[in-house]
This record gives C-alpha cells, structure tokens and sequence, in this order.
C-alpha cells in the first residue's frame, strides 16, 4: 500500500460519531493531515423523518456536529448551547411532536438541509455542501439519496416511526419486527459503493446493528460491495460484557431474534469465508470468553479496549481496528 490507508467506515449516529473521531484522531496521528482524502463515513439515514415541514437526519447531524467539535456531549444529541425558543412556539401551535425537541440552532441546520432538498438538490449533495461548513475531516455520505424510514412493527401490529419508538416511548414498546419502507427502490448514493470497492479496509462502527448498520446493509448493492471488496471488512461490538453502553440496541436485537452478546452480533452479521460480512470481529476485554466462539465461525475475533469514554480511547480503538486489517 502506498499512500495513506484508504478507510469506509459504516456508522449510525452517537456510537458512529464517537468511532468516527477516533478514527480521524488515529490518522492525524500517523502523521495524515488530509484525513477527509483518507476516510469516507456511509451513514445511516433510516432515521430519517420530516417534521414541523423540516428534514431532520439525526445520524448524519450527530457525526456533523461531533466533528465539527459543536455537539452537545452533556445531552448527547443536538448542538452545544442550544436554546427552544422556536420549539415553544411550535408547541403552542400544537406543530409537530409535543415530545420531540427541535433546537433553535438544530432548526438553523433543518431549515438550510430542507430549502437546498427543495431547489432539487440530493441528499449526498446537500450533506456535501454542509460539510463546508467546518473542517470535517472525512468524506459524510448518505448510504442512499432515496426516503428510508424505519418503522417500528409492535405485537399487535401497531407501526410507529423508529423516532417515535425511541423518544416518546423510550423503548419501551417491545417490538415484534422492523421494517424500511422505501429500501427496496433504495440505490447506494454515489460513490458508495466504489469507495468500498476501493478501500484497505471497511470499519462497520460500534453502532445499533439493527436500526443503525442494518439499514445501511438493506440498501441493495451494499451487501454485495462488502463482500466483493478486497478490503478486510472489521466490525466493532457495541456490545460490551453482555449489555449495549448507550441505546436500545439490547431491545432492537432481542426483536430480531439475537442475543445481547458479543459473539451473538457477530454471527448475526456472518464470516465473510461463509455467506456473511465480516473477516474480522473486536471484542472487549469483558468478552474475552467469547473470542473462541466468535472465530469458530470463521471471524478473526481480536480483544481490544472498547470503552469510547474519551477521544484517547477511541483514537486506541480505531487504531486497534485499522491494526485488524493490517493496515
Ligand atoms: P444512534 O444512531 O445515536 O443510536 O447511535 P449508534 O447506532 O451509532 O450507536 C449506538 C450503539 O453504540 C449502542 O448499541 C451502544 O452500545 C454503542 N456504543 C455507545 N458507546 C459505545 C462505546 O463507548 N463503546 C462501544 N463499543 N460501543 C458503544
Ligand atoms: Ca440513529
């Protein structure tokens, strides 16, 4: 390899965000200074929705923000020094949800996406001319320019939007299923599918592996492009000691049939040497018992500090992760 590594990391939005800097860190490290050449980040927008007449992209707004060092890290979504004055005007109206929060300076970000989508430009070209904004560091795609949603099937066959699952109800509601209207018709954006095909090596982030990684692997063509690459595909357990570190995840695979485990993600995402994704698998040190199982099903499982408690660390798990594919 000559150059700098060429690097697809797959992500959804708090536990993407914070691989996602880790991985910049660990490049600025080796000495990359043009890390956005290095690295492309394929982000989930199956989060997705339209509100009070504004696109909102939680996932692709969290990397944003993160990035662009903006975030709120108390809150762990939205911008940092955020007021409400708008969502309170928007609540006496009886506008949008009475449950969800809608920032001032996160209004700004919607208001621009949704005048931009309405002069007709796409998805991939709109987060494209955000990312001008701040030094980013990364090339942000969507993982499609087609409206995704992921909806929420409950036992009695109620369908709620994924957004309305998790902020009204908190999770709450067990699920019988999940669904992606939309992602049959549903095409790569841009350059996605060439920038796996071209990679050292693809990263699928310590993200929610069902309704974060899941729908990015649902868009037709992606599952294809990850198992035809000649990059080594390395996936990061958001699982840690049997439980999720933030979210849902332990209610979205219990859906879906898969333990809350380590090893369970993994065989739920398969060995690239059988009929699934990965050729590698980090494990946390709390998981160490579960490495022979992991690599019995032809994943090279490797132990690793997974804890993203700060950007050291996540900096050593990337690095851990790029080390994985030997690059
Ligand atoms: P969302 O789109 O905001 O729900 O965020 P993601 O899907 O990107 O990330 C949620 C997942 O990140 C959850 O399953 C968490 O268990 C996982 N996660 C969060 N923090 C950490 C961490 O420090 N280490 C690891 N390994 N996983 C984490
Ligand atoms: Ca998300």
């Amino acid at each position: 390899m000559t150059g700098p590594p060429r690097i697809v990391v797959l992500a959804g939005g708090v536990g993407g965000s914070r691989f996602v800097l880790g991985v910049r860190a660990a490049l600025r490290a080796r000495g990359i200074h043009d890390t956005a050449a290095a690295l492309t980040v394929v982000v989930n927008t199956g989060d997705d929705l339209w509100l009070s007449g504004v696109r909102l992209q939680p996932d692709v707004d969290s990397i944003t923000y993160a990035l662009a060092g903006v975030n709120d890290t108390e809150r762990g979504w939205g911008r940092s020094g955020d007021s409400e004055r708008v969502n309170h005007e928007l609540q006496e109206w009886g506008a949008g949800w009475p449950w969800f929060t809608l920032g001032d300076l996160d209004l700004g970000t919607h208001l621009a996406r949704t005048g931009w989508l309405r002069e007709g430009l796409t998805p991939t070209q709109v987060i494209e001319r955000m990312s001008r904004r701040w030094p980013l560091g990364v090339r942000l795609v969507p993982m499609t320019d087609v409206e995704v949603d992921t909806i929420v099937v409950l036992e009695d066959g109620t369908r709620l939007h994924f957004q309305e699952w998790w902020t009204r109800h908190r999770a709450t509601l067990a699920p019988a299923g999940f669904d992606n209207p939309g992602i049959e018709r549903a095409r790569p954006a841009p350059g996605v599918t060439e920038a796996i095909a071209e990679a050292d090596v693809v990263l699928l982030a310590p993200s929610n592996p069902v309704v974060s990684i899941g729908p990015i692997l649902a868009v037709p063509g992606v599952r294809d492009a990850l198992r035809s690459t000649p990059a080594a595909v390395v996936g990061v357990s958001p699982i840690i000691g049997g439980k999720v570190v933030r979210g849902m995840a332990d209610v979205c695979l219990t859906a879906i049939g898969v333990e809350t485990s380590a090893a369970a993600v993994a065989a739920h995402y398969g060995a690239r040497a059988g009929d699934g994704l990965l050729d590698a698998w980090l494990i946390a040190e709390e998981d160490d018992a579960l490495a022979a199982e992991v690599a019995g099903r032809g994943i090279r499982s490797l132990v690793a500090p997974l804890w993203m408690t700060d950007a050291a660390r996540s900096a050593a798990l990337a690095e851990a992760a790029l080390g994985a594919a030997g690059v």
